[in-house]
């Protein structure tokens, strides 16, 4: 049986299926492995089964034992991992595609549903009590008929803007590749950002984190946005400049922000917590159990796949 270590604690039905599949090595409890930690716990093991918490980098790789020969990614994002290092040291990489589109895709119409309609203010008016009803109390943002941009339309983003039709919402998008039209769903294509923010009255990042969209919303790229625009984050931290648009909310060049996702996580920058119209959540995008046991199998039957016959569909590098 190969023996695989599994970086952080699953739900109990996907341990029981890692322990009939091979030799796994589990993390009780749930201790976050540093970067020496994992090194050592590879030792003798054939592959590694990790998680978004762990920063696979070139150095970490390039000192993996040379038994590795698959890191399965409990995750779609593979932004933590070094993909050509990994293809250099002859390790395959895999990801947790399509079973958390539907999870994520909730989260992401949460995070445009709370940041439009105020739902942190609401929340905290309704927890301090004393709140008084007036026919201008905590006004917000309507979707009907509002302009959702969508950069990323790819599976989540697909799932987001069909959710967000039936909303009423117009739906424009930016991907580098235009969409065949049974995909757009009627949504209108911009071959660049700029013309895809000038036209988005919401935003909704669905991206990778990848070198080119690095701090796609930065200082200039706010600024493309109409006044009173409301950008949320399901994709990861990485695209958002945060100095950035903490500026542009505090001066409301920017209405709101929809956060799920952060640089530093779980250290988000402070600055957010001072924003009255950031709506933020921890990460939440695929936390559902049905989608976690999904993710864990699909990571687990990955590795299976790729002892099993040299190769997986899954593999992303
Ligand atoms: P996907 O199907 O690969 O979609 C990604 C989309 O982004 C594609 O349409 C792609 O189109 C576009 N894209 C890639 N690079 C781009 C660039 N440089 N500029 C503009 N568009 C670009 O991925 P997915 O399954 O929808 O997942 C998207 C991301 O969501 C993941 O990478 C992950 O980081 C994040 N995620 C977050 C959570 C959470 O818990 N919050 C959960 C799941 C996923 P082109 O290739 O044509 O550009």
């Amino acid at each position: 049986m190969k023996k695989i270590l599994i970086t952080r604690k699953l739900i109990k039905e996907s341990e029981e299926k890692a322990i009939k599949t091979f030799d796994p090595i589990l993390n009780t409890n749930d201790e976050l492995y540093s970067q020496s930690k994992v090194i050592e716990m590879s030792q003798g093991c054939d592959g590694i089964l990790s998680s978004l918490t762990e920063k696979l980098d070139k150095e970490i790789i390039d000192k993996l034992p040379d038994s590795v020969k698959i890191i399965s990614n409990f995750a779609v994002g593979f932004g933590n991992i070094d993909l050509e290092a990994a293809k250099k040291k002859g390790i395959v990489v895999t990801n947790t595609p399509e079973v958390l589109s539907d999870a994520t895709a909730e989260i992401g119409i949460l995070l445009i549903l709370g940041a439009c309609r105020r739902a942190a203010e609401g929340i905290d008016s309704a927890k301090e009590g004393g709140w008084k009803w007036s026919a201008d109390y905590l006004i917000g943002k309507q979707l009907t008929g509002t302009r959702l941009g969508i950069l990323g339309m790819g599976r989540i983003g697909q799932k987001i803007a069909r959710i967000a039709k039936s909303l009423g919402m117009i739906i424009h998008y930016h991907n580098r590749s235009k969409l065949s039209e049974d995909k757009e769903q009627g949504g209108i294509y911009h071959d660049n950002i700029k013309s895809l923010f000038s036209v988005s009255d919401v935003l909704s990042i669905c991206c990778p984190a990848t070198k080119e969209t690095e701090n796609m919303i930065n200082k200039e790229t706010v600024e493309y946005f109409p006044k009173g625009a409301v950008i949320t984050n399901v994709a990861r931290g990485d695209i958002i400049d945060d100095e950035a648009l903490i500026d542009a909310l505090s001066r409301r060049k920017i209405y709101a922000a929809g956060l799920d996702v952060y640089k530093n996580e779980p250290n988000l920058n402070p600055g957010y917590l001072k924003i009255k119209t950031a709506f933020i959540l921890p990460h939440l995008g695929s936390a559902t159990k049905d989608t976690r046991i999904a993710m864990a199998n699909l990571a687990i039957d990955n590795i299976d796949e790729f002892f099993k016959t040299g190769n997986c569909k899954n593999n992303v590098n």
